[in-house]
C-alpha cells in the first residue's frame, strides 16, 4: 500500500506514547506515578454523568444536526457572554468531539503549501503536525521562560507576512502552564491590525484554570479582529471529561458554511449524550469547577518548591492550566533521556520537552493533576535519582 506523502509530515502527541509505555510498565508490576497525561484527575461530576444516562435512557440515540444541539449552542452562547462578556449567536457555535478537532479544522482550513501558520513553541504538539500535514511552513512563536513562557509581541509580529494566514495562540498553555501577559496581547491585537487576512486561532481550553486571582484574558474581547477569530474550548479540562470527547469552537459568521460542511464530512456530528451532559454541564452547579482549580493552585505550589529542590531543576511559577515545565539543563542530560530514564528507572512518567517543539529542549512536562501523595513521592524519587 501507499499511502500519500503528506501523512509522513504528520507528528504525534508523545503523552499517548508516555501513557501506553507507562501503563505496560504498571501491568508488569511496577509501581507507576504518571505525571505525564494532561487530563484532571477527578472524577467528571455525577449531575453531568447523570444527564448523560438520562439521555440514552430517554432515546437520544440518533443523530444530532452537523454543528451540535441548538440548546447547547445557547447554552455556550450563554456561557461565554457570562466568562468573557461578549455576545456571539448561538449559530456562531459549532460543537465538535473535543477541543482538538477546532485547532484540526482551523489547520486544515488554512494549511497549503505556500502559506505560513504561526504557532506557540514550546507547545501543544498537534499544532506544528497539522500544520507540517498541510504542507503550510510552521512557523514557531518562541515563548521565553524568563517571561514566564509568554511570547514578545514585536517578535511575533516580525514574523507575521502576507503568506501569513493562521497565527495560533493557546493561553493558558499547553505545555508550559504560562499565560500570555495582558500587554503583549494588546500589542499583538493591535498589530494584527496591519494584516487584515491573517486569521487568528486562540486556543481558550485552559481559561477556567488561572491562579493567582488573576482573570482570564480572551482574544474574543478584542474587537478588532472578532470577525476573524475562531475561539477554542471544550469540556475537557473544565469538568473533567477528556474521555467524553465534547469541545467547540465559536467561528466568525464568514467561516459557518466551511466548518459545517468540514464536520459533515469528518464526524456528522458529536455523540449526542455527551451533548445532553455538556449542557448539564454548563447549565447546572458549577462549585466542581471552583473545587478542582482551587486544588490545582495548591499543588502548583507544591510541586514547583519540590522541583526547585531536585539537582539540576529549575521551575517557574506557571501561571494556569496543571503543567509544571522545569529546565532540566542543570541535570546535563537531554530532555528526551532524561524523561526515559526517569520513568524506567524511577517509575516516574512526564513527558520531555522536545515533544512539544524543537524549544522544548532542556525542559520537562510534570502534569500536576495527581494526587499531593503522588506529587509528593515523584519529586523524592527524581530527587533520589538525580543526587
Ligand atoms: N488544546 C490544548 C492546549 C490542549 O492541551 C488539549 C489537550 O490536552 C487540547 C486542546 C485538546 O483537548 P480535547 O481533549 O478536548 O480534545
Amino acid at each position: 500500500m501507499i499511502p500519500a506523502d503528506n501523512l509522513q509530515n504528520m507528528g504525534s502527541e508523545t503523552a499517548f506514547a508516555v501513557l501506553a509505555r507507562a501503563n505496560q510498565l504498571a501491568a508488569e508490576g511496577r509501581d507507576i506515578i504518571n505525571l505525564g497525561i494532561g487530563q484532571p484527575d477527578f472524577r467528571t461530576p455525577d449531575h453531568i454523568v447523570e444527564a448523560a444516562v438520562k439521555a440514552l435512557r430517554d432515546g437520544h440515540h440518533g443523530y444530532t444536526p452537523a454543528p451540535g444541539m441548538m440548546p447547547l449552542r445557547e447554552a455556550v452562547a450563554a456561557d461565554i457572554l457570562k466568562h468573557r462578556g461578549v455576545e456571539v449567536s448561538p449559530e456562531q457555535v459549532m460543537v465538535v468531539p473535543g477541543g482538538k478537532m477546532t485547532m484540526f479544522f482551523a489547520i486544515l482550513m488554512f494549511g497549503q503549501p505556500g502559506h505560513e501558520i504561526l504557532y506557540p513553541n514550546p507547545g501543544f504538539p498537534i499544532y506544528e503536525s497539522m500544520i507540517r500535514y498541510t504542507g503550510a511552513t510552521a512557523v514557531p512563536i518562541e515563548l521565553h521562560e524568563d517571561r514566564l513562557f509568554s511570547f514578545s509581541a514585536d517578535e511575533v509580529l516580525s514574523k507575521l507576512s502576507d503568506r501569513t494566514r493562521l497565527v495560533i495562540i493557546n493561553s493558558p498553555g499547553n505545555p508550559t502552564g504560562g499565560v500570555i501577559d495582558d500587554d503583549e496581547l494588546d500589542r499583538l491585537v493591535a498589530g494584527l491590525e496591519d494584516f487584515p487576512e491573517t486569521a487568528v486561532l486562540s486556543d481558550e481550553i485552559y481559561c477556567r484554570l488561572v491562579f493567582d486571582n488573576r482573570a482570564h484574558r480572551s482574544l474574543l474581547g478584542y474587537e478588532s479582529i472578532r470577525d476573524r477569530l475562531i475561539l477554542l474550548d471544550g469540556w475537557s479540562k473544565t469538568y473533567a471529561m477528556t474521555g467524553w470527547r465534547a469541545g467547540y469552537g465559536v467561528w466568525p459568521r464568514s467561516l459557518l458554511d466551511d466548518i459545517d460542511k468540514m464536520i459533515v464530512n469528518a464526524n456528522s456530528c458529536t455523540n449526542a449524550a455527551t451533548q445532553m451532559a455538556c449542557i448539564a454541564a454548563l447549565t447546572g452547579p458549577q462549585d466542581s469547577v471552583e473545587t478542582m482549580r482551587q486544588a490545582f493552585e495548591e499543588r502548583r505550589g507544591v510541586i514547583i518548591d519540590l522541583l526547585n529542590a531536585i539537582p539540576g531543576f529549575h521551575c517557574v511559577m506557571p501561571g494556569g492550566a496543571f503543567y509544571a515545565f522545569p529546565n532540566i539543563a542543570g541535570t546535563g542530560r537531554n530532555s528526551w533521556e532524561l524523561g526515559q530514564a526517569l520513568l524506567e528507572e524511577c517509575g516516574v512518567a512526564t513527558v520531555h520537552g522536545t515533544s512539544f517543539g524543537a524549544m522544548g529542549e532542556g525542559f520537562l512536562r510534570l502534569s500536576y493533576a495527581a494526587s499531593m501523595d503522588n506529587i509528593r513521592e515523584s519529586a523524592r524519587r527524581m530527587g533520589d535519582y538525580l543526587s
